[in-house]
């Protein structure tokens, strides 16, 4: 298992809870159209968007076809500017560097800036096993940390909770006095954040973008933690996938106003952190040592074939998650991964392996709407089908695909497509009561029994278009 905490397994459960939960797809309708109407505004004030998704395109795609020439420049230069570099080839190997690391600082109080590769390798687990305290400091990372769960949407991790929901959080796990003001709130959280900066004796974060030309790693964020995190505590590890990699500084431009606007529909993130090493005399700000830990975990493989290899281009902006009408009716932990949504449903079952994540890929009606929205144009509907091929080879002598070569046996002659909807009519005509197949059938093919819980089946017309063409139309043509 290469994703923590990966219960995809449960897909179809999961999916069956969360639409009986009307609070939590109330509150997801409301946040996915605020997203949406901000996304429509921040693009508009923009004319050249198409341009600036295909330039956004082309130097990830650039930048993926010849990375094994951009990630040895960008460590080389890094490595020069006195960041100190770890690699790891899986979560496993990750999470081992790390705990090496903290123990080697005595750190104790970690404060972690938002990072979905420190959730896929499930850190903060293997941190509090080592007797570490890691803190969240993301406003969102942290209510969900206090509620004891997982990010439920990539840039929004609290999406499915309520103001209430919180307010009550907030009184269970601070003593505060009850309130619903968000202000309020939004005190009381920032009052014990403080407190943890300026104890912390390391900050993790995340990378956005990491610049070849330069050797530097680019933070993005709104509230100012990711800063504190990563000046404040004498050490700063920062942890990345190795798709990450942008080839020069000036591609950041790009990406920088594309980024925000998809994601938020701001024209700029309120922070912008690019960071080019460790301070380098003791009046300076920023850490006394910076680490970067630079993540595999099955990347490599999705870089192998070319249809997949666009997955890696995602610059995890959220749009598609707002976009889409299954997310947006099943939120973030139906998908049972720290990776929802359509950019969840490709990325999971690339980097989990498709055996416990074969739902993931039909988790789709195929509209496109996330190709629409998608920055960096990933052809999400594309890989989704790819990895349908995929699954469906994989489990070739499953209920599905033996259903399938049955199909194609009745249809590819005359004979037994006819006498095949001969015996459907009639049994149709004998069992079906009210459009509903009978019980002991409904057992014996659940696919049919779950498809008919919310729908009348049809019946078949009492007579085949060819035998009404035969007996009457075909006498009426000149
Ligand atoms: S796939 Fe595209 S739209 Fe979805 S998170 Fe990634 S960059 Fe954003």
């Amino acid at each position: 298992m290469a994703i923590h905490h990966l219960e995809s397994v449960f897909f179809r459960e999961k999916v069956a809870e969360a639409l009986e939960d009307q609070t939590l797809r109330g509150a997801l309708q409301n946040a996915t159209g605020l997203f949406r109407q901000r996304r429509l505004a921040a693009t508009a004030s923009l004319s050249d968007w198409e341009k600036l998704r295909d330039q956004a395109r082309a130097i990830k795609a650039e930048t993926l076809t010849h990375l094994d020439h951009y990630l040895p420049e960008f460590v080389a230069k890094a490595e020069s500017n006195g960041i100190k570099v770890h690699w790891a080839r899986d979560h496993q190997e990750a999470c081992q560097v790390i705990s090496q690391l903290v123990s080697e600082k005595q750190a104790r109080r970690i404060v972690k800036s938002k990072s979905m590769t420190t959730e896929e390798i499930g850190l903060n687990h293997v941190l509090e096993t080592d007797g570490a305290e890691p803190i969240e400091t993301d406003l969102g990372e942290w209510i969900i940390q206090l509620a004891g769960e997982t990010p439920s949407h990539i840039i929004v991790p609290a999406i499915h909770k309520t103001k209430a929901q919180i307010a009550d959080l907030f009184v269970d796990q601070l003593s505060i006095e009850p309130t619903q003001d968000a202000e309020e709130l939004t005190k009381a959280a920032r009052r014990i954040l403080r407190h943890h900066f300026a104890q912390a004796d390391m900050g993790i974060s995340g990378v956005n973008f990491a610049i070849a030309e330069t050797g530097s790693i680019l933070i993005l964020e709104n509230e100012g933690n990711a800063r504190m995190s990563t000046s404040l505590p004498k050490v700063h590890l920062a942890v990345m996938g190795l798709e990450k990699i942008l080839p020069r500084l000036a591609d950041l431009e790009v990406f920088l106003r594309l980024l925000p606007r998809s994601g938020t529909g701001q024209h700029l993130t309120s922070y912008q952190s690019i960071l080019s090493g460790p301070k380098r005399n003791p009046d300076q700000e920023g850490p006394e040592e910076l680490h970067l830990l630079i993540l595999d975990n099955g990347r490599s493989a999705i870089l192998a074939e070319e249809i997949t290899r666009q997955s890696l281009a995602c610059i995890r902006c959220g749009a598609c998650l707002n976009a889409c009408p299954v997310y947006q009716q099943i939120g973030g932990h139906a998908y049972g991964s720290v990776y929802p949504g359509p950019i969840g449903a490709i990325i999971t079952p690339q980097l989990a392996g498709l055996s416990e994540t074969k739902n993931l890929p039909y988790a789709s009606s195929l509209c496109g709407a996330c190709r629409d929205v998608c920055p960096v144009k990933i052809d999400i509907p594309e890989i989704l089908l790819h990895l349908r091929a995929k699954s469906v080879e994989a489990h070739e002598n499953g209920k599905e695909a033996k259903g399938f070569r049955m199909w194609a046996w009745i249809n590819r002659s005359r004979f037994r497509f006819v006498w095949a909807h001969r015996l459907a009519r009639l049994g149709g005509r004998i069992f079906m009561k009210n459009g509903q197949p009978p019980q002991w059938l409904q057992r014996r093919a659940p696919v049919l029994g779950a498809w008919a819980k919310h729908r009348q089946v049809p019946t078949l017309a009492k007579r085949s278009f060819r035998e009404i063409w035969k007996k009457e139309l075909s006498r009426k043509q000149p």
